[in-house]
């Protein structure tokens, strides 16, 4: 029998309404917060992510589906949405009229990740990018956009950690400062902070390892050597975040794992926030990540455009929904049911689930089960009110049996009148 490839996943019905309920809600509060939706393609140029997300990253060394096509060109399954977004922006010139644009796509990326609890090779985002501005305002509007997602779907106790990773005018002398920092004690970072320390210093800050961690804890940190202006946008975040008393904790080793990044950068957490080390990355791990990234539309080959986006895991949410025991609002359930018996039933069936499809209303049937034992099995499963039943008699009479399926009181009415009846009854 042929397999799942290792670290993806079917998304199973029973389990697709949650899915459903979480974009529903997104998608409710993006459009509240005047997003607009994106669709961009599951394949890119390699280049795209190499340029944006960087050389030296986790992503692009080590995790990248990348492959060459038939004739020669090297293509990639995304591994993000913002890279491809800003091509978009780009490619399509949005930002001709007006270069203030609030996007959101949701989707598939793909990144060839140990797998483990709470990290997947496909794993589904939804991402949101508020390209145009240079306004602190906007970092602080997009955490409260996912934070107001989150809240939503019932998830309480998050955790917003945020720092300031500085921009091309601070970061060069901190990293200096840095890396000599660490220079002086390499023979007691692990090995592969040894490798970050020539090609990516700022990713030692946030490694797992416990003897890296110790000496992380007395590094120089950013937060204290921040430009006039990074440290007046951080300042304004934090205000603003304060105003709308969203509660936040500062974390100055917090830096993420791609490249483009300059000023803010965050994390939300579900409760059961872990990140010490051995513990079982579950959810644990962060629900949503972002920050701004003021000068990739530039290195993308755009104008001097800034712009602050986020995504948010769902296999992570649904985690947390899970372990929280919050049920999906969204379940396979329907107000009537139709149990037919026979094939003149069956065939006059079809057209009355025309007429009640036509009027809106939901009717659930199982046309694969004969006896009418297993229909009304199927009627209790899907919570429904009322079981039509259509036996052969009713058939040729042209009526139906309209059963109460909380009282087990029955009525049979006229086969043509049923929707009008139906209507009547479920506007009690
Ligand atoms: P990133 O694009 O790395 O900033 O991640 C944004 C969010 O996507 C994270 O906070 C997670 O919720 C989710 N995510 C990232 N990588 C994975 C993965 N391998 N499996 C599941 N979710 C992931």
């Amino acid at each position: 029998m042929i397999q799942l490839i290792r670290g993806f996943r079917d998304i199973l019905p029973g389990e697709s309404e949650r899915w459903q309920a979480i974009e529903d809600t997104a998608r409710a509060v993006l459009s509240d917060f005047g997003f607009r939706e994106i669709r961009i393609p599951i394949l890119e140029a390699t280049e795209l992510f190499t340029r944006s997300i960087g050389e030296n990253t986790d992503i692009v060394e080590k995790e990248m589906y990348t492959f060459e096509d038939r004739k020669g060109d090297f293509v990639t399954l995304r591994p993000e949405a913002t890279a491809s977004i800003v091509r978009s922006y780009i490619q399509h010139k949005l930002y001709a009229g007006d270069p203030f644009h609030k996007l959101f796509t949701t989707g598939p990326m793909f990144r060839r990740e140990r797998p483990q609890k709470g990290r997947y090779r496909q794993f589904y985002q939804i991402s949101i990018e508020s390209l145009g501005s240079e306004s602190w305002i906007i970092d602080a509007q997009i955490i409260q956009i996912f934070y107001n997602i989150l809240q939503e779907l019932k998830l309480k106790n998050l955790i917003v950690q945020i720092n300031s990773i500085g921009d091309s005018q601070c970061r060069p002398y901190y990293k200096k400062l840095l890396v000599s920092y660490f220079k002086s004690r390499e023979q007691s970072l692990c090995v592969d902070c040894r490798r970050r320390l020539r090609e990516n210093p700022l990713r030692v800050l946030d490694c797992k390892e416990e003897k890296c961690q110790r000496i992380v804890s007395q590094a120089p940190q950013l937060i204290d050597h921040l430009c006039e202006s990074c440290h007046r946008h951080f300042k304004g975040v934090l205000e603003f975040l304060d105003e709308i008393e969203l509660p936040y904790q500062l974390n100055p080793y917090l830096v993420r794992g791609l490249d483009y990044y300059t000023k803010t950068v965050f994390e939300i957490f579900g409760e059961n926030a872990t990140k010490t080390e051995g513990e079982e990355p579950s959810v644990g791990n962060a629900l949503v990540a972002g920050g701004r990234y003021d000068n990739l539309i530039k290195l993308l080959g755009g104008e001097d455009t800034k712009a602050t986006g986020a995504a948010m895991g769902m296999e992570r949410v649904i985690a947390a929904l899970k372990l929280k025991g919050i049920k999906s609002s969204k379940s396979a359930t329907s107000p009537i049911f139709l149990a037919q018996l026979g094939n003149l039933a069956k065939r006059k069936s079809l057209k009355l689930l025309e007429d009640f499809r036509k009027a809106k209303i939901q009717v659930a049937e199982s046309f694969g089960r004969d006896s009418l034992k297993a229909q009304l099995k199927m009627a209790d499963r899907v919570e429904a009110q009322y079981a039509l039943i259509l036996g052969q008699q009713e058939a040729l009479d042209g009526t139906i049996i309209i059963r109460d399926m909380k009282t087990g009181k029955q009525e049979t009415v006229k086969l043509e009148k049923t929707v009008k009846e139906m209507q009547r009854r479920l506007k009690k």
